[in-house]
């Protein structure tokens, strides 16, 4: 595991506690580190407590872990409990954790379209109503989410993990509206091809998915986790992006835009 956690002397979330669901590695730990580095405390959530420990370790005494899947609503309802036991309330949320099963529509077995959504909708649902009461007493509140490209475009043989990152941008644009009164903003990020270690995976087991991930963007490679925590940060932080709210982010190195090959 590894954590660019990178400095950020302005200490930008000094004061602030946040939860990240998925966050033990890959964009999640990316996102939580640059947390803990502009001075926020942090609760990490993931499934795989050795995994959580070490990371949590890696980040210091700001962060600590909450072992969990974020498709049992009592898993939300821990971290936001662990959050304000720990550090008085809650400023920010990422919800990060994804699952990707691949398939085509027509073949993919119900208990794979019944986990993601489990994970994919129902997972950010139970984290943003028990982060929200929380979220309300605080200024400069923020949600930000980790969707996907794919949610933008289609792509055959990820047709309902697709439908479930699309369907979570129709949540932010409803969220951003319902909690707009509660002072809460309420974003998503749609990263590309990204290295973590389930993109490592997937590449494994799909021979061609790298070089395919590559030429379908403009900047000719994949994303460090870093790059897509990058942007969550910069909506997370209201004072840089209080006047952002409802927007969906595309940080995919320009996916499929390139049209000149006809
Ligand atoms: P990642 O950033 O490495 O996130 C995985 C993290 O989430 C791990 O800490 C994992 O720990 C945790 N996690 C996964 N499922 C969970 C669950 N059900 N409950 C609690 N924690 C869970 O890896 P990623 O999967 O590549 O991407 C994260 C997000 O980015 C996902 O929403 C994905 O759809 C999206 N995304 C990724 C890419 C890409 O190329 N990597 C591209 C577009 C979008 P445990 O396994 O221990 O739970």
């Amino acid at each position: 595991m590894t954590a660019q956690t990178g400095e950020d002397p302005g200490g930008r979330f000094a004061g602030r506690t946040a939860v990240v669901a998925g966050a033990s590695e890959g964009i999640g730990l990316a996102v939580a580190a640059g947390l803990v580095a502009g001075g926020a405390n942090v609760v990490l959530v993931a499934r795989r407590e050795d995994v959580l420990a070490e990371a949590a370790a890696e980040l210091g005494p700001a962060a600590s872990g909450i072992a969990g899947d974020v498709a049992d609503e009592k898993t939300a309802a821990r971290a936001v409990a662990h959050a304000v036991d720990t550090h008085g309330g809650l400023d920010l949320l990422h919800f990060n954790a994804g699952t990707l099963l691949p398939g085509d529509i027509a073949g993919q077995p119900l208990d794979h379209v019944d986990r993601m959504i489990a994970v994919n909708l129902r997972g950010p649902i139970t984290f943003v109503r028990a982060a929200a009461p929380e979220l309300a007493k605080r200024p400069g509140a923020a949600v930000t989410l980790t969707s996907s490209a794919t949610g933008r475009l289609p792509v055959p043989g990820l047709g309902v993990y697709g439908a479930t990152k699309a369907a979570l941008h129709y949540l932010v644009s409803t969220w951003a509206i319902e909690l707009a009164p509660s002072g809460i903003r309420v974003n998503a990020l749609c990263p590309g091809g990204t290295y973590t270690p389930s993109m490592y995976e997937a590449a494994k087991a799909i021979p061609g998915l790298e070089e395919a991930t590559i030429a379908t963007n403009l900047v000719k490679r994949m994303a460090s986790p870093e790059e897509i925590a990058r942007p969550a940060l910069t909506l997370l932080d209201s004072a840089e992006s209080g006047y952002v709210t409802g927007a969906v982010w595309d940080v995919d190195g320009g996916y499929q835009r390139d049209r000149s090959a006809g």
